[in-house]
């Protein structure tokens, strides 16, 4: 069986020899204080069972909260089937609520620069996909409007490349998906194909990951929540409804139904550890620190949901080290800022 956390490892060690590639030269003399922020984690989840195998993908798209809310839930999931779960694959993107930071990452997949700082997660995702070769690949998404008012909205659907490729019934098993999901959702979902390959009114879709897939030899279906459901929790039922329904059609025993019934989206306060030069200091509010002259800073430590993270007020989020006179830290909850730390000069 593949070890991904070695792999994970050896790709993590080359992508910061990388990146201190992008970062500004610092070759002057040193003034001010110096931060190190911490790597952004790429995190997978794998329940590892006897069955079909799964792979769930969300967070492409950093603004889609339904869609890396409720393949988070999943990790927590009792789910009898051999699944891996990635639930933000563009954690940068997350952090800023913004489609794609760097680009949208959904037109990466068949080309992507050994510059653009989405090249780690990129290729990260393609080497999982291609090694765990997934009897089937669901990648999530919250798209815009509702597709069965207005034929060029994407929000509640279940996104088709072609009504068959390869082997592949995609559109028999839409189908099934959403005759069956819409029992359950007020808002219905309807099937979008986009002719990836037999038409052109959709080329980027060649670019994307689904696209990717069905050229390597897996099968992979997109579903989208709606961007204008009235709340979150409206997002994630969605999504988890849609999800029950390819459970059932793969005959997939799970608790989904208790997930579905309750939607709990539990969050835990972030708290963080800064290292000022020797001191370390834990924080949970908003705060205000005077800095010593040329102080050296690390978080050591992230407390809170696997969303959890620090990102710097207004400095480019790919960097993770560089000097400032004055700095705040935003201490989020994926999109979600719960307070800041003014670091002062
Ligand atoms: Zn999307």
């Amino acid at each position: 069986m593949y070890n991904y956390k070695k792999r994970l490892l050896i790709e993590k060690k080359k992508f910061f020899n990388y990146s201190s590639l992008i970062l500004p030269t610092l070759s002057f003399a040193r003034s001010g204080n110096h931060i190190i922020l911490p790597k952004k984690p790429f995190e997978y989840f794998h329940k590892k069972r006897e069955g079909k195998r799964i792979l769930i993908i969300g967070g492409i798209h950093g603004n889609e909260m339904g869609a890396y809310k409720a393949a988070d839930l999943l990790v927590d999931m009792d789910i009898k089937a051999d699944v891996l779960i990635i639930p933000r694959s563009n954690f940068t993107s997350i952090l800023a609520d913004v489609r794609g930071y760097n680009g949208d990452m959904n037109r990466k997949f068949d080309y992507i620069s050994k510059k653009d700082p989405d090249f780690y997660c990129v290729e990260l995702l393609k080497e999982a996909i291609l090694d765990f070769k997934p009897d089937l690949l669901i990648s999530m998404h919250d798209g815009y409007g509702f597709s069965s008012k207005y034929r060029h909205s994407w929000g509640q659907s279940v996104v088709i490349d072609e009504i068959e490729y390869k082997n592949f019934k995609l559109f028999k098993e839409a189908e099934f998906v959403k005759k069956n999901a819409n029992k359950y959702l007020k808002w219905p979902v309807s099937i979008i194909n986009t002719k990836t390959f037999s038409s052109t009114i959709h080329n980027e879709q060649k670019k994307a990951l689904t696209g990717w897939c069905l050229k390597n030899n897996i099968k992979a279906f997109c579903i989208e929540a709606s961007k204008q459901l009235p709340s979150l929790k409206d997002k994630v039922y969605t999504h988890l409804v849609m999800l029950r329904e390819f459970f059932n059609l793969y005959n997939i025993k799970s608790n989904i139904d208790e997930y579905i019934k309750n939607i709990d989206l539990k969050e835990i306060f972030p708290s963080v550890k800064l290292k000022i030069n020797n001191q370390f200091y834990r924080i949970n509010k908003t705060t205000k620190i005077k800095l010593p002259l040329n102080a050296d800073i690390e978080i050591a430590d992230i407390k809170g949901n696997r969303g959890s993270f620090v990102v710097p007020k207004g400095i480019n989020l790919n960097w993770r080290k560089f000097y400032f006179k004055n700095l705040t830290l935003e201490v989020k909850n994926d999109f979600e800022k719960k307070y800041e730390i003014h670091l002062k000069g």
